[in-house]
């Protein structure tokens, strides 16, 4: 429904509507891109990070090494690679929030857009053939009306010119919030909770978009069921990767 909607503003507004910056209201920048050059230099990017977990390596006690940051160093990952294009700090935040809470769904164009020209940057980007967003349970998507890892996966996607799997990826259940839970309890919490279709990620070099990882749990579990389904590999790709 909403790439509809998306589809038709391209065909009417192109030309008419000047892109709009999404933060402070002034010009955006051509040829769709609803962010002023200011507002973009002023988000929190994600420079230095370790390239397997996606952690900020910016403290040297946490230095990356070939098997990943102190981190992660001891854990077994089931994805490849977490690329985050950002920290979880304002105005990121504000925008995921106005996007998820607030149907601020002008948001998803600029968030996809740029994990996009993040991911572009990086070698992450060469192997994956298949983009899958991170599904919401039913009662949630009924509730919301949208899935915003969707809504950010159809920009990133047709940007980086990638088949994007709308539905490969199912929620079996509905899960707890991951937030307070200790490690062991949020593995618990998310355990089985994903299926993936076989038919559509078998073979397939496939990047998981969640918007934003904490804890890596929920991100692990739903790889998990990627590669259960016959994925070749499995990357995520996040806006931001917030520490827990
Ligand atoms: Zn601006
Ligand atoms: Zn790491």
């Amino acid at each position: 429904m909403w790439s509809k909607v998306y589809s038709v503003l391209d065909r009417t507004g192109r030309g008419l509507l000047p892109p709009r910056c999404i933060l402070c209201a002034g010009a955006g920048r051509g040829p769709a891109l609803d962010l002023c050059a200011h507002c973009d230099a002023d988000l929190p990017w994600l420079a230095v990070a370790c390239s397997r977990c996606g952690l900020p390596v910016d403290d040297p006690t946490l230095q990356e090494t070939t098997t990943g940051c102190a981190r992660c160093r001891e854990q077994a990952l089931p994805y490849e690679r977490c690329h985050a294009a950002f920290r979880y700090e304002f105005p990121l935040s504000d925008l995921v929030h106005g996007l998820k809470y607030d149907r601020a769904l002008a948001n998803a164009r600029v968030l996809g857009t740029l994990l996009a020209g993040s991911v572009a940057q990086q070698p992450v980007r060469r192997a994956v053939e298949l983009l899958v967003p991170m599904p919401l349970h039913t009662s949630r998507l009924v509730a919301r009306g949208f899935n915003q890892s969707l809504e950010i996966a159809r920009f990133t996607a047709a940007a980086l010119r990638m088949e994007l799997a709308p539905r490969a990826l199912q929620r079996r259940r509905e899960t707890a919030s991951q937030v307070g839970l200790a490690r062991q309890a949020r593995a618990d919490n998310v355990r089985d909770a994903f299926a993936a279709a076989e038919s559509q990620v078998a073979g397939r070099a496939v990047a998981l978009l969640d918007d934003v990882v904490t804890t890596g749990a929920t991100a692990a579990e739903a790889s998990r069921a990627l590669l259960i389904a016959g994925a070749r590999s499995v990357d995520v790709w996040c806006l931001a990767r917030a520490s827990d």
